[in-house]
């Protein structure tokens, strides 16, 4: 079959050990394309052995040299953009131009970004003034490292945890969702091509619950980056635990979009439709919760949900589709049973809300972009992540009060904040409890910067030399001289 998927071990391409195989669904059509490898434990042992004797060498191999093949690796996959673009967006339902203009060429600057970073990576000195004393901190390569990442930005997110990886000495072992495989599958071949040394890094396909679970309780493995769900963060976590693992967790998030009436309207309102229902709103960036000042709420609901209604649903791969297909069956039948949670609890829903037929497409997942007014903060929608395109609005009377209601969640990953004051900025900017506050703007994302939230979504830091420290162990050396 073309579109069947294979383990990248050792520099080669493997069938699963056990011959299981998962189906692989296209979302825009509901139909079976291909096959990935429901890899067992055996697959991960193979896997962690390979990365563990190309160990010693790769963690050896000069800063020069590492830079040098992660930036062919970076040329490779922009060669290749228009091939990932277009098996992205068939394996996750985005639109093709959102593959083509964001997924892609963000796992390109992901590998550039580390070849760069690591060669400016550097550690501190510390001198004993009257001791007679030098300390300084060795950073070092943790060793065999496991990266897991989600479906719904596929090739952006895994990369986003390879590439610091590997740039730090280490070795990999990586597991992408088995929803969404294909484009992890084709890096393998890039990183053969850009002269990565075989072993360095390992993909192993399959299940979170075999496959990801076979790395998570991997006992050398020593550090796992994953990103995904709160409670999967959370069986990590448990797991991980008595064995002393080091743990970068990106988990859930229910972000607030804080509205004030002295913003810049128009400038806010193209802003608002993208951080609501960009991907679908399948980004744990989302702006999910809106929070509107009550002098410009009747105004901002009427425009918003005018320009939502003009959101074309349609096909991925055409050019004009704005919003794509859900990425599974389950996923879809979970946001629409968020919809019908919302009805119960007195929301109202003021546009969308119901599964869309595309023409010729009858079984694909499609969703309308809906818009939900809701009663309170407490409600289940406005608390709980639904991660698809669906978002809640409500009035709030002062800047205290949206505080209070940004903060009454069990998330903390970003906030965005609409408004020309610059004092209220920095008080907000100070009190919200989130990772990432954006004013004016959303999803803006400068690759030095930390990344990772508070509370329920997450511990640790990615991005720049965050990720660096995370893909390192520091040591202490102390010398005394005479
Ligand atoms: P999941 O937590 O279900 O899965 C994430 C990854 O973990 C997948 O590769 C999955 O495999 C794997 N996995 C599942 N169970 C285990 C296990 N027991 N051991 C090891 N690995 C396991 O999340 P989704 O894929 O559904 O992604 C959506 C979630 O990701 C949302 O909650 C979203 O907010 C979050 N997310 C967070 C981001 C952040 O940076 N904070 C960014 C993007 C998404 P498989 O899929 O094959 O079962």
């Amino acid at each position: 079959m073309a579109n069947t998927i294979k383990n990248y071990i050792n520099g080669q391409y493997e069938n699963p050990i056990n011959s299981n195989w998962l189906d692989n669904y296209d979302p825009s059509n509901g139909e079976i394309y291909g096959k990935t490898p429901n890899s067992s434990k055996e697959d991960v042992e193979q896997a962690y052995l390979s990365a563990q004797s190309a160990f010693e060498q790769w963690s050896q191999t000069t800063l020069e040299e590492r830079s040098r093949i992660l930036l062919k690796i970076s040329e490779g996959i922009e060669s290749q953009l228009d091939a990932l673009a277009e098996a992205e967006s068939k394996d996750n339902g985005k639109p093709i131009s959102l593959a083509k203009s964001i997924d892609i060429p963000r796992a390109a600057s992901n590998f550039r970004f580390f070849a760069n970073a690591i060669t400016q990576f550097a550690s501190e000195s510390h001198e004993s003034v009257g001791q007679n004393a030098i300390n300084f901190t060795l950073r070092q390569p943790i060793g065999v490292v496991g990266c897991i990442s989600p479906w719904n930005l596929p090739l952006y997110l895994f990369t986003w945890k390879i590439a610091p990886a590997i740039a730090a000495g280490n070795c990999v072992v990586a597991k992408p969702s088995e929803v969404t495989p294909m484009t992890a599958y084709m890096l393998g071949e890039i990183c053969n091509k850009a002269g990565l040394p075989k072993g360095v890094l390992n993909i192993v396909h399959g299940l979170g619950t075999t496959t990801g679970q076979a790395i998570i309780e991997h006992p050398n493995i020593k550090a796992i980056s994953f990103t995904g769900g709160t409670a999967t963060g959370a069986h990590i976590a448990r797991t991980a635990a008595p064995m002393f693992k080091k743990l970068s967790l990106e988990l859930g998030g229910k972000n607030p979009n804080i509205i004030f009436a002295d913003c810049d309207y128009d400038a806010m309102l193209r802003n608002t439709i993208h951080s609501s229902f960009a991907n679908q709103g399948q980004i744990c960036l989302c702006g999910s919760r809106i929070f509107v000042e009550k002098s410009i709420y009747e105004k901002f609901k009427n425009d918003f949900v005018e320009k939502v209604k003009q959101l074309k649903v349609g096909h991925p791969a055409k050019a004009d589709t704005d919003i794509g297909a859900l990425v599974s069956k389950p996923h879809l039948e979970k946001v629409l049973d968020y919809i019908n949670i919302a009805k119960q609890e007195n929301g109202t829903i003021l546009c969308g809300g119901n599964r869309i037929t595309v023409n010729g497409h009858e079984n694909g997942y499609y969703l309308e972009p809906t818009v939900i007014e809701v009663p309170n903060e407490h409600c289940r929608v406005n608390q709980e992540e639904i991660f698809g395109p669906v978002v809640t609005i409500m009035p709030f009377g002062t800047e205290d009060e949206v505080l209070q209601m940004a903060n009454k969640v069990k998330y903390g990953l970003s906030a965005t904040l609409w408004t020309n004051d610059l004092n209220r900025t920095m008080r907000m900017s100070n009190q919200i409890q989130a990772g990432i506050v954006w004013i004016n703007t959303w999803l803006m994302r400068d690759l030095r910067t930390p990344f990772g939230g508070v509370k329920a979504s997450g511990v640790g830091r990615e991005g720049g030399f965050e990720a660096l420290r995370f893909f390192t162990e520091p040591k202490n050396v102390c010398i005394k001289f005479k």
